[in-house]
């Protein structure tokens, strides 16, 4: 087997409030780092976050809390952790919270309330996001056989999660212990930044060095393109902050370009798409569309680039950019392939 990338050491930062940041990465899926953050002076000791709970995850997280006393000498123990933000619903962020809350069970839980369900009824979240799932991609244009494999992928990826009860529903503007909570739904619906003084943590909202991924609103509510560009506008909006951390990857020092630079990327990528489409001599699915658009994507990477496809088909169709090409099929059969032309 080859090593495990090395992990990015513990690193402190510190807000203009007085908050000390603690970055702690785990390897979420082979090859894939995330980061949780624990918050000292925010009120209670906090962490942000808990990694996905696979692998090495929940004891590279540990490890990393006690690097935070030995090597920062700091005096927080586990037990004097007592409240767990999750900033979103997904797995490399959630996945690892039962694991965490068994060593640290004073600890309360907090999520925004969109995504409160993912943790209290995870059965039910699991099942009503596979049938989304399901239809999506039929109407994707996806065959049977390809279909299944991403939704046994899918399944299987959840399987390390239980039900946990919520202690606090996050909302939009909240201020609670020198935190504010902004509301960035698109690329999860309950995504959530939190502004420290003058740092934000981005979590999946704004990453430096990619774009994060998008998906249709078809399947999800309150995500898909049009809240996602809504939300870069509303972190924007935000004022004097010099240091944004995210769920993955570096440091952000500029958030207010970042967000420009990705917002310009979709809007490459969508008269990317709208050209392909005009273009095609023929009617496409989104799923034609994906594979011209992502030649070389193998895996469960098919998925994400269909789904991000569907994101801006779907802002396109919207915005009356688009039409639907079988319109009369689309009526008669109950899920069928929907084959777009320029409107
Ligand atoms: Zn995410
Ligand atoms: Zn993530």
């Amino acid at each position: 087997m080859p090593a495990p990338p090395p992990l990015p050491d513990v690193r402190r930062f510190d807000s203009s409030t007085g908050v000390r940041i603690y970055r702690i990465s785990s390897e979420a899926f082979p090859g894939f780092v995330v980061h949780v953050y624990l918050l000292l002076g925010a009120g209670v000791p906090t962490l942000v976050d808990a990694g996905s709970g696979f692998g090495d995850s929940t004891a590279q997280i540990l490890h990393g809390l006690e690097q935070v006393r030995t090597e920062h000498g700091e005096s927080v123990t586990l037990a004097d952790i007592r409240r767990i933000i999750i900033t979103h619903g997904h797995i490399d962020h959630f996945g690892g919270l039962a694991q965490l809350h068994q060593r640290m069970p004073r600890a309360e839980i907090a999520i925004h309330q969109l995504d409160a369900r993912i943790l209290t009824a995870f059965e039910e979240r699991v099942a009503v996001a596979k049938k989304g799932l399901r239809q999506f991609l039929e109407q994707a244009g996806v065959g049977e056989s390809m279909l299944q494999g991403f939704l046994d992928v899918y399944g299987y990826s959840k399987q390390n999660m239980r039900s946990l009860p919520v202690a606090h529903t996050l909302s939009d503007h909240q201020e609670w212990d020198g935190m504010r909570f902004i509301h960035t739904p698109g690329h999860c619906p309950g995504q959530v930044c939190i502004a420290i003084g003058d740092v934000m943590l981005s979590a999946d909202h704004v990453l430096p060095e990619i774009s994060p991924h998008q998906a249709p609103e078809s399947i999800m509510p309150y995500t898909g393109l049009g809240h996602y560009l809504d939300s870069l506008y509303k972190v924007s909006q935000v004022e004097g902050i010099r240091l944004t951390l995210g769920g993955h990857q570096g440091p952000i020092n500029d958030l207010y370009r970042r967000a420009s630079d990705i917002r310009a990327s979709h809007e490459r990528k969508l008269e990317k798409i709208l050209g392909m489409i005009r273009q095609a001599p023929e009617p496409m699915t989104v799923n034609e569309v994906s594979q011209q658009l992502y030649v070389h994507v193998k895996g469960f990477h098919v998925l994400l680039a269909i789904e991000e496809v569907a994101a801006h088909v779907e802002y396109l169709y919207q915005h009356n950019r688009l039409a639907i090409a079988n319109l009369g099929e689309y009526q008669t059969e109950v899920n069928p392939p929907i084959r777009y032309i320029e409107s």
